[in-house]
């Protein structure tokens, strides 16, 4: 096969993977696990965080066990673009976790990395815990190159669990919390319990 252009290897594609599902599927383990290899790649890598997560640390995506890589923590969509461009060219990789909890419109900018040759990371709960897609996070998945969705183990049964269940009270979508305010379950368990 012929290509009419030699430039056609060299060109420096863009793309945008998602990494999707419930609490306490490891969605943050897969995410560092992919920011991980790029930098054995010798890709510079970028880790952006919401501000409001700061569950664990202030300074690192971590894991629920305790894995973890530095992170910037940024205000809303437009916070991580500038940051992006502040250091424009030395920025191969952009990985983003707990999406679903950045304001702003996470959706255009993630596109605009894109064409312009970045290689976009991110991860995020798809469904909040009423089982409701998380914000604007479909209209993530629908543009992406790759979407991964992982699930979790059941709390009370061990099937496949594909929703997070809210066990504090309280009405708030936007609640981060951990093990104590949320779990995996599967959907007949959601039902039951
Ligand atoms: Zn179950």
């Amino acid at each position: 096969m012929h290509f009419k252009s030699n430039a056609y290897h060299k060109r420096n594609f863009g793309s945008i993977e998602c990494i999707v599902g419930p609490m306490f599927c490891g969605k943050t383990t897969e995410l560092l696990r992919r920011a991980r290899l790029s930098k054995i790649a010798q890709l510079n890598v970028r880790i952006y965080k919401p501000s409001i997560d700061t569950r664990y640390s202030a300074e690192n995506a971590v894991t629920h066990d305790n894995v973890q890589m530095s992170s910037q923590m940024v205000e809303n969509a437009e916070d991580l673009q500038k940051r992006v461009e502040g250091e424009w060219g030395q920025v191969h990789v952009v990985a983003i976790d707990e999406v679903q909890f950045i304001p702003g419109k996470m959706v255009e900018v993630c596109a605009q990395l894109r064409d312009r040759g970045i290689r976009v990371i991110v991860a995020g709960l798809d469904m909040d815990f009423r089982r409701e897609p998380f914000g604007e996070i479909g209209d993530l998945l629908a543009i992406a190159d790759e979407v991964v969705k992982l699930k979790a183990v059941c709390k009370y049964c061990g099937e496949n669990a594909l929703f997070t269940k809210r066990l504090t009270e309280g009405k708030d979508v936007v609640q981060v919390g951990g093990a104590q305010d949320y779990t995996a379950v599967c959907e007949h368990c959601y039902l039951k319990t």
